[in-house]
C-alpha cells in the first residue's frame, strides 16, 4: 500500500480510534452515574457487582513436559461447589492449600501423548486451560528374556499394590521439598523406556528412581506420611518384595520396593528423613538396591521437580 501523507495519516488513525473513544467514554460514564446513584443517599441499592467469570486459574509449570506433575491454582472466593481438574476423563480434586487458594495436582507420564493439552476447570463455573504438554526424550533399555517368561506381576500382587496406589486422604503431611530416601548412588531414572526381546514395550516405563545403596543401609522417608501400607515377599509380592507404601495427602503416595528389613508398621504417622527400612533384594531384583516410586493420583510421576523444587 502507498504511503499517505503525514497529516493525512494521523487524521486517518484517529478517525479509526473515534469509536473507541465514544465506547470508552460511554462506559465511564455509566460507571461514575452508578457510583453517584448509590452514593446518594434514599437511593435505590444497587446490586452487588457480579463478576461476568471467574477469576483466572493459574498452572505452573506453563511448559510441562511428559512425568512432571501440572499444578493448578483458584482464588477460593470464586468457587461455589467442591472444585475440581478433569483432563482425558478423569476428575482430580481441589484441596484448599490455604484461605485464599484451593490448588489441584496433575500427574503426567512418559506415555501420555505430546502436544495440546485441556485441563477443564470447575470450581461452580468452569473454565478450559490449553497446555502444550512437551515430549521428552527417555533413555531406553533392551531386556532379554527366555522364552516363557514375561517378569510381569502377577494379578493378585498387582491389585494390592495398586489398591494403595489409589488413595486419597484430605490431610496434606509433605511440606517443601523431598529428602533423597538412601544415600546409595542413582542406577536408574525415572521413565526409562524398555524393549523386551526387541519389541518396544509401550506400556512400560520406569515408574520410579533405583538407588543403588549398600545392603541393610537406610531408607528414609522423603517427606512426611502416614504408613499406608505393607508387604512381604512371603505374603506373595514376589516381585515388590518386602515393601512399604506412604500416604502423603492429597493424593500423594510413595512406594519403597525389594526391602530388606521394614521398620514401621500400618497406620504409623512418620516425619521426613524417619527411617521406615533398609535396603535388600527381595522380589524380583538382581542386587540390593532401592525403587522408589512416587506416585500423584495413582499415576507414576518424575519425582525430580518435587525433589529440587518442592510443591504446596
Ligand atoms: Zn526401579
Amino acid at each position: 500500500m502507498r504511503k499517505l501523507p503525514q497529516p493525512l495519516r494521523h487524521w486517518v488513525t484517529w478517525y479509526l480510534r473515534l469509536p473507541l473513544w465514544l465506547t470508552g467514554l460511554t462506559a465511564l460514564c455509566l460507571v461514575s452515574s452508578a457510583i453517584v446513584l448509590s452514593q446518594q443517599p434514599g437511593a435505590a441499592q444497587l446490586p452487588p457487582i457480579s463478576p461476568t467469570r471467574i477469576a483466572a486459574a493459574t498452572v505452573s509449570p506453563q511448559k510441562p513436559k511428559l512425568g512432571d506433575t501440572i499444578k493448578v491454582t483458584v482464588p477460593a472466593s470464586g468457587v461455589t461447589t467442591s472444585p475440581s481438574v478433569a483432563w482425558k476423563g478423569k476428575t482430580y480434586p481441589m484441596f484448599q492449600v490455604n484461605r485464599d487458594r484451593y490448588r489441584a495436582l496433575i500427574p503426567t507420564t512418559p506415555i501420555d501423548k505430546p502436544g495440546r493439552m485441556t485441563l477443564q476447570v470447575n470450581t461452580g463455573s468452569t473454565q478450559n486451560i490449553t497446555l502444550n504438554l512437551r515430549n521428552r526424550r527417555f533413555p531406553t533399555q533392551r531386556i532379554w528374556l527366555p522364552a516363557g517368561q514375561d517378569g510381569s506381576v502377577s494379578d493378585d500382587e498387582f491389585d494390592r499394590v495398586n489398591a494403595f496406589k489409589q488413595i486419597v486422604t484430605p490431610e496434606k503431611r509433605w511440606n517443601g521439598k523431598l529428602r533423597r530416601p538412601n544415600n546409595g548412588p542413582v542406577t536408574s531414572i525415572y521413565g526409562v523406556r524398555r524393549y523386551y526381546n526387541g519389541v518396544f514395550a509401550g506400556d512400560y516405563f520406569h515408574r520410579g528412581v533405583d538407588y543403588a545403596g549398600n545392603r541393610g543401609s537406610a531408607v528414609i522417608a522423603p517427606a512426611g506420611a502416614k504408613v499406608a501400607a505393607i508387604g512381604y515377599e512371603r505374603n506373595g509380592f514376589a516381585v515388590h518384595g518386602n515393601w512399604v507404601g506412604l500416604d502423603h495427602g492429597q493424593g500423594v503416595t510413595s512406594i519403597y520396593i525389594h526391602l530388606n528389613r521394614i521398620t514401621v508398621k500400618p497406620g504409623d504417622i512418620v516425619k521426613a528423613g524417619q527411617r521406615i527400612g533398609t535396603i535388600g533384594n527381595t522380589g524380583s531384583a538382581t542386587g540390593p538396591h532401592l525403587h522408589w516410586g512416587f506416585f500423584v493420583h495413582g499415576k507414576a510421576v518424575d519425582p525430580v521437580p518435587w525433589r529440587y523444587k518442592g510443591f504446596e
